[in-house]
């Protein structure tokens, strides 16, 4: 029965890790997923999680099913970190929030919210984004297509190009964006240049969908990284906005994040979420609660709340760390003159090198250094020590 099945293509981004796995040479790097590790190359469990698991032990919680939107003290702070706990939209009653499983399982209620109650409308994505939201979107059935986003001539914003493509969108697309550190380029908007997306977004009624999967990560700041989205949110407008917590809390395998759709009253929101439950129920019942406790105790406990937050700033410079010992590295080694300043002007996890596909090939076939395909590294898999080994690589496979 099963004979016609077909074999499926790897992941682009995990199935670099199962190659990685597979390489024996001890000089090999994985670059691949976007995932922190230490200077040592490990994966770092965050001691607030620690200690909230251990207060979790302490009050002996049980492990009774959540209800469908998940555990109200994490969909509540994840609300207020989002939109800062004193935002009048919160105590307007004007988001509606339900936790979901992760940013990915969050971002596929929101495709399948659109797909039910605004058929025919288009999702509009940056061109490159993460790879899986055209997958996320293919699935749910929502029609996509990109809006200009890299310039590769500056490695930077196309930013003429991004305007004219939302321009040109018909009315009522969600326009996907990335709230901060952007996914794959690392290139953010200004916030000048924010406001005037949230200007043409608001001039042709188009419905913001912000995917925040690095806040606190990318600056180090929980407030600064959500800046863009309580920009859209202030003048008023409705928003949909996808959280997840695998990296600012090192949460990867707990899938913990939430789906918010900010809307024009309490009652509208009401509405709304009983929908999203609706959708979540025939999916997979209800989330998983381990994660979101731990999030509500981070959150709720002011003194986890502020060592939470200094972890965070040590990861985030961390990264920026290793960010300026490869620019180093690349432009004491590199006697072309190249310009690799993009490099420190990117900000978050990623690097966007600029390298071909051929040239990512020469870095994992000759260096052992595995990447994805279009060019991406991730910073957070990278130690000082390693920076040299790097830019070796990157100049050898940039020249050849
Ligand atoms: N959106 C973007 C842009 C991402 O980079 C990621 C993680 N790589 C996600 C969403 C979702 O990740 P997760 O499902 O682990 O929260």
């Amino acid at each position: 029965r099963f004979e016609g099945v077909t074999m499926a293509p790897p992941d682009p981004i995990l199935g670099v890790s199962e190659a990685f796995k597979a390489d024996t040479d001890p000089k090999k790097l994985n670059l691949g997923v976007g995932a922190y590790r230490t200077e040592e190359l490990q994966p770092k469990v965050l001691d607030v999680v620690k200690k909230a698991e251990n207060l979790m032990l302490e009050r002996g919680e049980n492990k009774e099913y959540l209800p469908i939107e998940g555990l109200a003290a994490f969909n509540k702070a994840t609300a207020e970190l989002l939109l800062g706990a004193d935002n009048p939209i919160l105590q307007q009653g004007r988001v509606a929030t339900i936790q979901g499983l992760s940013g990915t399982g969050s971002l596929r209620l929101a495709g399948a919210f659109i797909e039910r109650y605004f058929p025919g409308a288009k999702v509009l994505i940056s061109s490159p984004t993460w790879g899986n939201h055209k997958n996320i979107f293919n699935d749910s059935r929502v029609p996509w297509s990109e809006y200009r986003y890299y310039d590769p001539k500056t490695v930077g914003l196309d930013f003429d190009g991004m305007i004219a493509d939302i321009k040109a969108a018909p009315e009522g697309t969600f326009v996907l964006l990335h709230g901060c550190a952007h996914n794959p380029t690392g290139i953010d908007p200004t916030p000048e240049q924010w406001e005037k997306i949230a200007d043409v977004i608001q001039e042709k009624n188009h419905i913001p969908f912000f995917d925040v999967a690095y806040q606190g990560f990318a600056s180090g700041s929980l407030d600064q990284d959500a800046s863009s989205v309580r920009l859209f949110a202030a003048r008023g407008m409705e928003v949909f906005v996808a959280q997840s917590y695998s990296k600012n809390l090192g949460l990867y395998a707990e899938r913990v994040g939430a789906i918010n759709v900010i809307c024009s009253s309490s009652d509208v929101a009401t509405r709304v979420k009983s929908q999203l439950k609706r959708i979540a129920r025939p999916m997979y019942s209800n989330p998983p609660v381990h994660g979101a406790r731990i999030v509500a105790n981070v959150v709720g406990d002011p003194t986890l709340f502020n060592e939470w937050k200094v972890e965070m700033e040590a990861m985030a410079g961390r990264i920026k760390g290793v960010r300026q010992k490869l620019y180093d590295s690349l432009s004491a080694k590199d006697k072309s003159g190249k310009d690799w300043s993009f490099i420190l002007k990117q900000i978050g996890m990623f690097s966007f090198t600029g390298l071909n596909k051929a040239q990512s090939d020469n870095m994992t076939d000759k260096w052992h250094i595995y990447m994805t395909k279009d060019g991406r590294i991730s910073l957070a898999g990278l130690s000082l020590a390693k920076c040299e080994y790097l830019a070796d690589a990157i100049i050898d496979s940039y020249y050849n």
